[in-house]
Formats: structure tokens, C-alpha cells, sequence
């Protein structure tokens, strides 16, 4: 007796093509940045996700040395609540949002 599959819905095949995706260069460091100011929340906020975590890595893009001062920096920034801890802090869409 021959077991029929259940065959799931939607279940994607893989193709022979690997996602390639585009090698990633740190910011950081093709600006020669050696210190991530924390008193610039406006360029901090960009590495911060819509609930106001830190991106991870593979978001941001930079490299590890960069992305753990960039972890340091938003914490500084937000002990000086430049930068929200909670999504409930971070302002409605308006004038002051994002901008600045
Ligand atoms: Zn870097």
C-alpha cells in the first residue's frame, strides 16, 4: 500500500538558482566613520526598526565592529531619550516623525 502525501498548499519549490543577494558593504566603513555619534539621533533613527529595536546585521549592513558601536550609540541616545525605547514612544506620522 502506497501512502499518499498530504501535498501542502503553497509549498514553493526551490530552484536550482541560489538567491545570490548583493554583497553588502558597511557604511560605516567606506565613510571611514570611527565613531557613531549617539548625540545624532536623526541619523541613528534610520537603524532602528518601525518598534524601535536596533536592526539586526543583515539589515543594516554593517559590519561588526560597526553594528556594535551603533548598538552602543542608540542605547546612549536612548538614556538621553533621544531615541525611543518602545514603539509607544516613537511619534505619530506627522511633521516630527522621521524627518529632522
Ligand atoms: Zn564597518
Amino acid at each position: 500500500m502506497i501512502k499518499q502525501r498530504t501535498q501542502k498548499p503553497g509549498g514553493r519549490k526551490w530552484s536550482r538558482e541560489r538567491y545570490v543577494p548583493k554583497r553588502k558593504v558597511c557604511s560605516f566603513c567606506s565613510d571611514k566613520v570611527e565613531l557613531i555619534d549617539y548625540k545624532e539621533p536623526s541619523k541613528l533613527r534610520r537603524y532602528l526598526s518601525d518598534r524601535g529595536k536596533i536592526e539586526p546585521r543583515r539589515r543594516t549592513g554593517a559590519c561588526a565592529r560597526h553594528q556594535r558601536a551603533l548598538a552602543v550609540a542608540i542605547k546612549r541616545a536612548r538614556h538621553l531619550a533621544l531615541l525611543p525605547y518602545v514603539a509607544a514612544h516613537i511619534p505619530k506620522v506627522g511633521a516630527f516623525a522621521q524627518s529632522s
